[in-house]
This record gives structure tokens, C-alpha cells and sequence, in this order.
């Protein structure tokens, strides 16, 4: 997709905030400081818009972004690091655990895990409460410029196993900072929302 148009819509606290019309939403999920922002910023070729409009925060909130006029994605809170014995409704509210399960608008939930470590329990506990739930799922493994090229499959290997990865979902190997993995995932998105 040539992103043309990007732009911040709105930090929705509560259903009533998603934005109108039917368009078909793209969220991110992963660990605070995994690197959503930093992605978005590379799909849509901007520098900062993600960063700087996602203050983190206690606010429970889903930051919508607009897409030229084709989709929006959609980042989620940041799960945090004290916090994995705790249940999902616990860690992020109900309100984004409703917007998982009933939103007909989202299309994809993009799962970002770092690829230099295996998958932390949040990982593996958000992997298999999508599956379970049957959202579809694209693994996104990004920092990849933070590892040697020749350890990349290596480390893979690592979180597909840890996760248990159904071998039907994809996954992509990313980069914000080389833009690696920004065409094959545009690809997948695309796919997914019939583009
Ligand atoms: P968020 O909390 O998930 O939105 O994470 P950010 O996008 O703000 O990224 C957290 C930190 O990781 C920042 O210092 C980014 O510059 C850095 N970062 C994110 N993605 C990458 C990447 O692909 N490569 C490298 N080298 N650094 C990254």
C-alpha cells in the first residue's frame, strides 16, 4: 500500500469513541517498549506521529490512526512488566478485552515480540488467549537490526517454538530501523483486509 495520508484520530477511552463507518482495523499488541510506535511510524513513512500522540500512561485508552482513507490501526496499551500473573482483564481492562472480542472492524491484531528474547509469559498468554478466541494473528518480530543477520533464524526458531506458533498464522521479521519486513507486512495486511 502507498500510504499517501496519515494521520491521529482519537484515544478512545470507551466504545462510543471508535470512530464511525466501516472501515477495517489493524491493532497492535505487545509488551510496553517492544516497539508499536516505532513501527507504525515506519508503515505510514512518518517520523514521530505514533510516538509523540501515545502518551504512555495509566489511561486505558486505543489510539486510532487513519490510513490514506483505507483503514485504521489501532494501537493498544502497552502490557507492562509486573504484571503477568495477572489476568488479561486485570492488565488491560475490559474494555480492550470487548474491543478484541467484538470489534467487526478489526481485520488482524499484529503480536509485536522483540526478537532478541524468547516471548515473556504476557507474550505467550496474549498469543493463546487471540487463538483462543480465534483473532487472527499476525507475529511481527521486530529489533531485528539489534541482532546479527546470521542469528535472525535462530531466534525465530526460539519464539515460534515458545509460542507454539500455528505454522498457518504469518509472521513477519521486521525492522523500524532498516524498514525490513515493511513490504511483506503492508502484504499480509493487505490480504487480510481484501485490499
Ligand atoms: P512502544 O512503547 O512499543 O511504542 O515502543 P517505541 O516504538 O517507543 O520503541 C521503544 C524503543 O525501542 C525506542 O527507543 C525505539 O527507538 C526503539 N526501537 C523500536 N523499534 C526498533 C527497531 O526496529 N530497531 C531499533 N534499533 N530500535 C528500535
Amino acid at each position: 500500500m502507498k500510504v499517501n495520508q496519515a494521520e491521529f484520530i482519537i484515544s478512545a477511552v470507551g466504545p462510543n469513541q471508535y470512530p464511525e463507518g466501516a472501515l477495517p482495523e489493524i491493532a497492535l499488541a505487545g509488551r510496553s517498549n517492544v516497539g508499536k510506535s516505532s513501527l507504525i511510524n515506519r508503515m505510514i513513512n512518518r517520523k514521530n506521529l505514533a510516538r509523540t500522540s501515545s502518551k504512555p500512561g495509566k489511561t486505558q485508552q486505543l489510539n486510532y490512526y487513519l490510513i490514506n482513507k483505507d483503514l485504521h490501526f489501532v494501537d493498544l496499551p502497552g502490557y507492562g512488566y509486573a504484571q503477568v500473573s495477572k489476568s488479561k482483564r486485570e492488565v488491560w481492562g475490559k474494555f480492550i478485552e470487548d474491543y478484541l472480542l467484538r470489534r467487526e472492524h478489526l481485520k488482524l491484531v499484529l503480536l509485536i515480540i522483540d526478537l532478541r528474547h524468547p516471548p515473556s509469559k504476557d507474550d505467550i498468554a496474549m498469543y493463546d488467549w487471540l487463538k483462543h478466541n480465534g483473532v487472527p494473528i499476525c507475529v511481527v518480530t521486530t529489533k531485528a537490526d539489534k541482532i546479527p543477520k546470521g542469528k535472525w533464524q535462530k531466534h525465530v526458531k526460539i519464539i515460534k517454538e515458545a509460542l507454539e506458533m500455528d505454522k498457518a498464522d504469518p509472521h513477519i521479521l521486521f525492522s523500524s530501523e532498516l524498514g525490513l519486513g515493511k513490504d511483506e507486512l503492508w502484504a499480509v495486511i493487505e490480504n487480510r483486509i481484501g485490499y
